[in-house]
């Protein structure tokens, strides 16, 4: 099977990014999710969601030849990505849904206009951000039980909340992190 070509428009990987946030960037300039991406780049024939999963932390020879054409990127670009395995395992598990700092990402789209996930952010072990001193988010402020996730909108990647639709890294947004607890009465 033939590739499609370096694409006209890739966003370089940001500093700590993980494989499929940037994966999900480029997606993003096409309006389309990585999963589209990756078949779009494979001429029409998509894999499986789980290859896809796990491209954050196994190399895949054959994805990460064509995610690095794509972006006329060396293969070892793409690797580097990746956390090294000592590190996933001193972090002893994985998450399966996304993890953020509320901090972070508006801080992101306060700078460039989307937002990005970090590697650190995939580790379970990791539950807190050192640059803004809260714990990692899961969920949104509205919908404990919804999903949220990293989509394209208007050519740029953000997060959003899959069940009410709210980006949850509004700069100047509402959401402003977990509400703080109850004032003990005096
Ligand atoms: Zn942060
Ligand atoms: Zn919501």
């Amino acid at each position: 099977m033939r590739a499609a070509g370096p694409l006209p428009l890739v966003p370089r990987p940001l500093p700590g990014e993980a494989v499929l946030s940037w994966v999900g960037r480029i997606g993003a300039r096409y309006s389309l999710e990585a999963s589209a991406l990756i078949a779009w780049l494979r001429r029409g024939h998509g894999v499986h969601a789980s290859r896809i999963a796990a491209l954050d932390w196994r190399a895949d020879a054959e994805l990460d030849h064509l995610l690095a054409g794509a972006a006329r990127l060396e293969v070892g670009a793409v690797r580097a990505l990746r956390p090294v395995a000592a590190v996933a395992e001193i972090a002893l598990w994985r998450r399966a849904r996304p993890a953020w700092c509320a901090g972070c990402v508006r801080d992101d789209v306060g700078r460039q206009g989307e937002c990005y996930g970090r590697v650190a952010w995939r580790l379970g072990g990791w539950v807190a951000c050192p640059i803004h001193d809260v714990l990692l988010a899961e969920a949104c402020p509205r919908c404990p039980h919804g999903r949220c996730g990293f989509r394209p909108m208007a050519g740029r990647q953000r997060l959003i909340c899959d069940a009410c639709g709210a980006p949850l890294d509004q700069p100047s947004g509402a959401y402003r992190g977990p509400k703080p607890g109850p004032k003990a009465r005096s």
